[in-house]
């Protein structure tokens, strides 16, 4: 992995950012200022998963395929960089057909966010070479489920029931035996669970809202008694504190104190780096701000919530690239709950104006970089210049 570190550098590094961080995380110049978050950008997790997969281009002869299952992180850009480097994507849940077209000793890497445990089952069995960058904090999730399961505790997990890595979190709940899982995306979710452990309900209906996100065999009547909380690494940490808190209220009133330790438990399992993140963007949003931007990958979880925050607060923009802005009059930006992309007009008011920045886990400097530039070149400022004075 050292040996890859100034390849890594010269990918996604930026001068600039580093320039503006050592300063105290602001540009100024004419009528516009932006303002950094304190934490922003790739994580540590991400850094290694990154690192690992240019390690494994570099140990293994260029003739020899390497295959990558999915995305390595969720970034449009670094993918793009992977496949350049010759490594090729399969999906993130190959077929048997897809995996039959394997070789032994075929190198696969299994991205940050890890794999189900049948998919690496299967590559074991065919004997891949797994290059294995699952984030630690991801792992930490699957011990806790897997410590559920044991327990005979359904595992309730606050997270995207369809997202990666939250799929292979279910996995490990269902991996070692009898373990059940249900997934709960927000708190009306949650309050329709904790309404039906309190009161029953109907249970088709319950099946059929939560499609997709419970485990084979979940019965609602039977399942509930007893459950434990656990999350997807990159959720917002005051929404999941709400999950938990909700259902151990409902449990306590259902089974009293003395019971509550038999019927329900709880592990933050939010990862380190997206807390960092939050809490930079809350202190950012505390200060005057005309509008933010917030730059990563579209499916990124962890950028999709501060997106969130931002949208409450102020006119927030979520883009993938600076190309987004195409003029002061026009950017292109997602929306995440109509989860297109959408057009929005004269967006960069005129005037004095200071604009907020921050990006996901999964997005490189240099692309925060080039969102500075464009900004500053938009008002008709040359950034080189602006340094040089
Ligand atoms: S966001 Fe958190 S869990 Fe995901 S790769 Fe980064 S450190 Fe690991």
């Amino acid at each position: 992995m050292e040996a890859v570190q100034a390849q890594v550098l010269s990918h996604y590094r930026s001068e600039l950012v580093e320039r503006i961080r050592a300063q105290g995380g602001v540009l100024s110049a004419d009528s516009l200022t932006i303002k950094l978050a304190k934490e922003f950008g790739f994580c540590y997790g991400v850094e290694r998963a990154i690192d690992l997969a240019y390690a494994a281009r570099k140990s293994f002869p260029a003739e020899k395929p390497i295959y990558l299952l999915g995305e390595i992180i969720h970034n449009p850009e670094v993918n793009d960089q992977i496949r350049n480097l010759g490594i090729k994507t399969i999906p993130n849940k190959p077929t048997d057909a897809e995996l039959n077209q394997l070789q032994r000793e075929d190198v696969v890497i299994i991205p940050a966010f890890g794999t189900e445990v049948a998919t690496r089952r299967k590559l074991e069995e065919k004997g891949c070479v797994l290059v294995d960058t699952t984030c630690g904090d991801v792992m930490s999730v699957w011990k806790r489920v897997r410590q559920y399961s044991k327990e005979a505790v359904t595992s309730i997990i606050h997270g995207k029931a369809k997202h990666e890595e939250t799929k292979a979190t279910t996995s490990q709940a269902t991996a070692y035996g009898t373990g059940h899982y249900l997934v709960v995306y927000n708190l009306d979710e949650t309050d329709y669970v904790c309404d039906y452990i309190l009161s029953g309900g109907d249970k088709a209906e319950f099946l059929a809202k939560f499609r997709g996100a419970f485990s084979p065999g979940f019965d609602p009547d039977v399942h509930l008694h007893a459950v434990g909380v656990a999350n997807q690494t990159t959720m917002l940490r005051g929404e999941t504190e709400e999950v938990q808190r909700r259902l151990k209220a409902v449990m306590l009133r259902k089974y009293g104190e003395s019971e509550i330790d038999r019927h329900f438990r709880f592990f933050d399992t939010i990862c380190g780096a997206t807390q960092d993140r939050q809490d930079a963007l809350q202190k950012l949003l505390a200060q005057p701000l005309d509008l933010l931007i917030v730059i990563g990958g579209y499916n990124s979880s962890n950028t999709s919530h501060l997106a969130e925050m931002g949208e409450a607060k102020l006119p927030t923009y979520f883009i993938k690239n600076a190309a987004k802005m195409e003029s002061e009059k026009m950017i292109r930006h997602y929306n995440q709950h109509r989860r297109e992309e959408v057009e929005t007009k004269s967006w960069l008011p005129a005037g004095k104006i200071t604009v907020g920045i921050t990006a996901g886990a999964s997005c490189p400097n240099n692309l925060i970089e080039d969102t500075i530039r464009r900004l500053f070149e938009l008002r008709g400022i040359s950034v080189q210049q602006l340094l040089a004075s």
